[in-house]
């Protein structure tokens, strides 16, 4: 009836499947930290929690980010359920959320601010900072044209980086790609140059010439990044329109004085991006530098099949990535830890739990074990004080009240508790 042990062994049961990890207290307080800075500051500038399903029907992404990007050739998660149909578990937040807005008939509501945090799915070499189930907090600002909002998210993205302390670990590069126009121009001067060395360039490439010329310009192979090096560059190809658009957006970041370099070579992976696009990045994570990226995607609905384009900017930033930059430690609420001493403790015990749970204190329960063994418990869920419930004081009414930072302790009646803990913190 049951599998045997060895099989059990054979699947692997007790191992997390590679590039996936187990996110113990320690390690979710401090995503769950990362989560709320980056959402209480969304919330400031008006973007609202949504979320959507962590499987979608392939041609989300596989229509949509583009048949040579990296994601789409190599790193999608893709199955098939019982009935045939293909799905994919979602690599990346934008397209889903596009997907989102045209089901829900939101394009007629425009414009929409969204914030999103959660789980994406990656089939990559598992590294440092890399791995297969990671996980983003990311915002979209859909149906705006306006170079603004352009400096707006980028400005989010600068004051998420603040709040989290990292301003000083993080460089913004920026770029732009220009509107349709620029970048068929653009993708005619590459054809041409990279012809030349076709047979120079990885295989990839050459796929890549092909189809999206422009892709070449994010290879990661040395080879192709050196004739990369020599490539004309897209700055020259960019029309007025496109100029124009641009310099504003570095216009907004002059005046709210957040450092960037302008980075010719910045094009990213995806097909829906146009004007601007950009990264922070760096150096403090080895291999992988990119921290936040996003750019504009004024076409992705278009993509979609939606009859007209829908403008468009977001960005999203790994949490993987930000929590192993943190410096400061991450603490969860510090609890009260109850040790009920004799039986009639223990009946009193649940009651008074309940009551401070009810005035959103934080109380844990050490019913079992010596002192010394609760003591110990209290420290290790870093309580900020222990409340022992012995018989003698019981009768009083009282407790006996011992901070654990400086062993301070004194007794209360059991009364005026809510007052004594408050003016502990
Ligand atoms: P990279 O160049 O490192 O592969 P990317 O360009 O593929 O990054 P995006 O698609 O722009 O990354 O995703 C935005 C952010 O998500 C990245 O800047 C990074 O912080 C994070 N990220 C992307 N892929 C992974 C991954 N496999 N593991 C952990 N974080 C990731
Ligand atoms: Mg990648």
């Amino acid at each position: 009836m049951y599998d045997s042990p060895k099989r059990i062994r054979d699947i692997s049961m007790l191992q997390t499947f590679r590039g996936t990890h187990d996110h113990l207290p320690d390690v979710a307080v401090r995503y769950d930290y990362i989560i709320k800075v980056a959402q209480h500051w969304a919330g400031l500038y008006g973007y609202n929690l949504v979320s959507t399903p962590i499987f979608e029907y392939a041609d989300v992404f596989s229509r949509t980010l583009g048949d040579t990007s990296d994601i789409v050739t190599k790193e999608m998660f893709v199955f098939e359920d019982r009935h045939g149909d293909k799905l994919v578990l979602r690599p990346e937040g934008t397209a889903g959320l596009m997907r989102c807005l045209l089901s829900n008939g939101l394009m007629h509501q425009l414009p929409q601010k969204y914030f999103y945090a959660g789980p994406m799915f990656r089939y990559e070499r598992p590294q440092k900072g890399r791995t297969r189930q990671f996980h983003q907090i990311g915002v979209e600002f859909m149906g705006e044209a306006s170079p603004l909002s352009d400096g707006e998210a980028i400005t989010l993205a600068w004051d998420v980086l603040g709040a989290l302390g990292l301003k000083n670990k993080v460089a913004l590069h920026i770029n732009s790609l220009g509107d349709t126009e620029s970048r068929q121009a653009y993708r005619g001067l590459l054809v041409e140059y990279f012809s030349d060395f076709k047979s120079e360039l990885s295989p990839d490439s050459q796929e890549r010439l092909l189809k999206n010329p422009l892709r070449i310009l994010d290879s990661k192979d040395p080879k192709d990044q050196a004739l990369v090096a020599k490539a004309p560059s897209l700055e020259g190809s960019l029309n007025n329109l496109s100029k124009d658009f641009f310099a504003r957006v570095l216009e907004s970041l002059d005046l709210l004085k957040i450092p960037y370099s302008i980075n010719p070579r910045l094009v990213r992976g995806l097909d829906y991006y146009c004007h601007t696009a950009f990264e922070f990045v760096t150096d403090t994570l080895g291999a992988q530098s990119a921290v936040l990226a996003g750019g504009r995607y004024d076409r992705l609905a278009l993509m979609m099949g939606h009859k007209e384009p829908i403008p468009s900017i977001g960005w999203a930033a790994g949490i993987e990535r930000l929590e192993l930059m943190l410096d400061q430690p991450v603490l969860g609420a510090r609890p009260l830890s109850l040790i009920p001493i004799g039986e009639a403790a223990e009946r009193k015990v649940l009651g008074l739990a309940h009551d401070l749970r009810l005035s959103n204190i934080s109380v844990v329960m050490a019913p079992s074990g010596n002192l010394k063994s609760r003591m110990k418990y209290a420290n290790k869920v870093n309580a900020q004080a222990v409340l022992i419930l012995g018989e003698d004081e019981l009768q009083k009414g009282t407790a006996v009240l011992k901070e654990l930072d400086n062993g301070n302790q004194q007794e209360i009646p059991l009364s005026q508790i809510k007052d004594a803990l408050k003016r502990l913190s």
